[in-house]
């Protein structure tokens, strides 16, 4: 009788399964992890079954539950390691879980509009030899003096006994006729082949002839005996810039390919990280599976079931690719670790390192983490002893790190604008955008026909518009943030809801004339470098240049080939990029993320400061870096300058433990939003009161709510924002208040929103 219910998991927004009832024909077919179609208010929906029985909190009569409509699989679409997988993240990250497996699922398996047709796979004729003919005398015989046919016969022998259709008689020109020929002698037929839409495919396999370094061959010893021991294991290998990290990750996913088993390397963003790529895929070829932003929902699937079959054993791609479908899984690489964007912003909001360590410990295999700048997290957890630390040290070509100088901006002056008897003018000159020593160092690059990548960690043309007279300033209608003026395209922009409007004349309130636009932006960079080299070759890279879907790849293939000698963006240019010709780095504005009110602030400029230096040196040259800042002393800017990891990250863990935060606790963010702003305030009020009896009440210990208050941003895209902190020493207790709190909205007003977010990167 038991088996005769089960709970599915639906792709919709509430905690929990729902539990139906088989019906008899369909017993055989429901299981685990298969799609079933079942009844749900009016209409129906396609959920995956969770599993056989009931939950043990169910109090329904299992004789009247509605019954499953019909199943749609014969394999499962999430095995059971996946579903296992999934089920951990629908707990640890209070989220539903058929939300979870349409995330995990490619697009069209679960809900959307498709609901549940699958994308059409593609196929193409293909004509196929049936009857092989052995002796020459079969050969003569058979065709006689039907030469064509007798050469379309052994063309074919020579490409394996198979061909499209389309090939044979487009590019080797054989005519229908001939084809037909052959298939009335009942030697070839004709026959549907499904075609892989991977636009990566067929990029011949080149073994890189590199051989690893003494030190690279220590870490790799290492790695490959946790990767062989069978158990799930983490470890994190922490090496410098250009320490050849990713040379690491191919060796040890060629054993582990050898060994029979496949394997998952994450990677921050595709399009940023495009020489990452093409090694993999150089080394493999057709055993990786590319999953990049850019496929179509087809491409996506034919990649999935690529992967699902074992005809790829390598899922390379962003957070995402942490669910590839792959059996025997043997390692699982993220490769920049401390990258925030392999956390997800919306539900479910879960985190890929975090769900690629479980996966590793359900799979019993190695999860490498890989970076220069480990997340404190994971540093912390390595000193702990938790994940086996491993570390190069040492640059593997080049001239060791580049050697880093701070400017100060509060003494510099801006090159090229006059001697210091001006300083009393300084306000009329405009900002300060390049120092003169920034300045010379560019020429000198220019003189010597080396590249230069230019930093400044916000687009746009100025970040501030504002009344001298009255001190209005421009800010967003829908969000609590001032508008960014962008020059090309005349208009004031909001960087979070897109709202624009043409710039003022004058202010609207007090009717002065003039707004003085501040704050460098890219933009305004690319205009006085154009100004100060009028000759260089230069090229802007932010959100604002990226538009198209290929547009990061055509500027970084043109910088690659050297079309250009100057490299200006936002972070989007600090990640991975191993150009050897780039000899000088300059960061314009150092400061630009130090004060935004976020406990990760600081580590994040460390960060993108050490990640961005990394860039030069790497070739025949030796390496130097500018870095302007009005704070030369913060010891984010100074443990940067040596390349001390280790000393910044001493430094900042003691930080962190008062107020503490992160790694020392476990932090869970909760923010309510509405339209209104007195019933927001009112909502986050209640819920930390209810949160905070909820602790008494339990007597759990160890645990603190902090707020509630508005939140940073305490207006986006219209709606009031106040959050509150939950703060743990332990993850579990965590765990059960933040699920209780789950259970808790659904009783909320349906206009007032309250979002749990578990380990969130951004608290802003
Ligand atoms: P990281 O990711 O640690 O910054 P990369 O993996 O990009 O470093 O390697 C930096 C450069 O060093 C690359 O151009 C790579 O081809 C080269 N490299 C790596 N290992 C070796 C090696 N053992 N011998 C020669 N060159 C190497
Ligand atoms: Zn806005």
């Amino acid at each position: 009788m038991i088996d005769r219910v089960c709970e599915v998991a639906i792709p919709r927004p509430f905690l929990g399964t729902l539990a139906y009832s088989i019906p008899e024909g369909l017993i055989e077919r429901v299981r685990p992890g298969v799609r079933v179609r079942v009844p749900l208010g009016k209409r129906g929906t396609v959920g995956v079954v969770d599993r056989l029985g009931l939950s043990d909190q169910r109090s329904e009569e299992p004789g009247r539950l509605r019954p499953v409509g019909d199943v749609l699989d014969d394999s499962e679409v999430a095995d059971p390691q996946l579903l296992e997988l999934c089920r951990w993240i629908a707990d640890y990250y209070v989220a539903p879980l058929g939300v979870i497996l349409k995330t995990a699922l490619p697009p069209g398996l679960l809900g959307g509009r498709a609901g549940t047709s699958e994308p059409a796979v593609r196929t193409e004729r293909i004509v196929r030899i049936v009857r092989r003919l052995e002796t020459l005398i079969d050969r003569d015989e058979t065709f006689g003096r039907a030469a064509r046919q007798r050469e379309a016969y052994e063309t074919l022998e020579s490409l394996d006994g198979e061909a499209a259709l389309a090939h044979l008689t487009g590019h080797l020109g054989f005519s229908r006729s001939v084809i037909d020929g052959l298939t009335g002698r009942g030697l070839v037929e004709l026959a549907d082949r499904t075609v892989e839409r991977d636009p990566f495919a067929g990029a011949p396999a080149t073994r890189d002839l590199i051989v690893p370094t003494a030190d690279q061959a220590r870490v790799l010893d290492s790695l490959r005996e946790m990767a062989g021991s069978g158990v799930g294991s983490v470890a994190l290998l922490r090496g410098v810039t250009g320490s050849g990290k990713t040379l690491v990750y191919l060796e040890l996913l060629e054993s582990v390919l050898a060994a029979g088993r496949s394997g998952i390397v994450l990677v921050p963003e595709i399009s940023l990280t495009p020489q990452t790529v093409a090694r993999f895929r150089g080394r493999f070829g057709d055993d990786v599976a590319v999953l990049h932003s850019g496929l179509s929902d087809g491409e996506r699937y034919d990649a999935w079931r690529a992967l699902r079959e074992g005809r790829k054993r390598i899922a390379i791609g962003p957070r995402s690719a942490v669910f590839a479908p792959l059996r025997d899984l043997g390692l699982v690489v993220v490769d920049e670790e401390h990258e925030s964007s392999y956390k997800q912003s919306d539900t479910p909001r879960y985190h890929a390192r975090s769900v690629a360590i479980v996966r590793a410990r359900l799979a019993g295999c190695l999860c490498l983490l890989g970076s220069a700048t480990p997340s404190l997290e994971s540093w912390h957890n390595g000193r702990a002893g938790r994940y086996r630390v491993l570390e190069l040290e040492e640059r593997v070509t080049g001239h060791g790190l580049p050697t880093v100088r701070l400017i100060d901006l509060k003494t510099a002056r801006e090159a090229g604008a006059g001697d210091a008897s001006d300083d009393a003018t300084r306000g009329e000159r405009g900002p300060l955008i390049v120092s003169p020593e920034l300045s010379e160092a560019i020429t000198a690059r220019l003189a010597r026909g080396e590249q230069s990548i230019l930093l400044l960690n916000r687009r746009g043309y100025a970040t501030f518009v504002e009344c001298l007279d009255c001190g209005r300033v421009w800010s967003c209608r829908n969000c609590s943030v001032t508008l960014t003026f962008h020059r090309r395209r005349a208009r004031l922009v909001c960087h979070h809801c897109g709202f624009e409007m043409a710039p003022p004349a004058s202010c609207d309130e007090c009717g002065a004339p003039e707004p003085r636009f501040t704050g460098v932006g890219t933009e305004q960079v690319e205009r006085r470098l154009a100004e100060l080299f009028p000759e260089a070759r230069l090229a802007r890279m932010d959100l604002d240049t990226t538009g198209t879907k290929w547009a990061h790849v055509e500027i970084l293939d043109a910088f690659r080939d050297r079309e250009i000698d100057i490299l200006l963006g936002t972070q989007m240019i600090a990640k991975g990029l191993d150009f050897p010709g780039v000899t000088l780095v300059g960061v314009i504005n150092a400061d630009v993320g130090l004060h935004i009110p976020d406990f990760r602030a600081t580590e994040r400029t460390f960060q993108l400061l050490e990640q961005v230096a990394g860039r030069a040196g790497r070739g025949a040259d030796p390496g130097e870096v500018l870095v302007q800042t009005s704070r030369p002393r913060h010891f984010a800017l100074a443990r940067a300058a040596e390349h001390d990891y280790v000393g910044f990250a001493e430094r900042e863990l003691a930080d962190r433990e008062e107020p503490v935060y992160p790694p020392h606790v476990r932090l869970a963010n909760l923010v309510v939003s509405g339209l209104r702003e007195d019933r927001v305030a009112d909502e986050a009020d209640s819920l930390a009161e209810w949160t905070r009896a909820l602790i008494d009440d339990r007597e759990l210990d160890g645990i603190e709510v902090i707020g509630p208050a508005p939140c940073a941003i305490d207006r986006l895209r219209d709606r009031w924002r106040w959050h509150l902190l939950i703060k743990s020493r332990h993850a579990a207790e965590l765990g059960a208040v933040l699920r209780f709190l789950a259970n808790r909205r659904a009783r909320v007003d349906s206009e007032l929103r309250v979002e749990i977010d578990r380990d969130p990167e951004s608290l802003l």
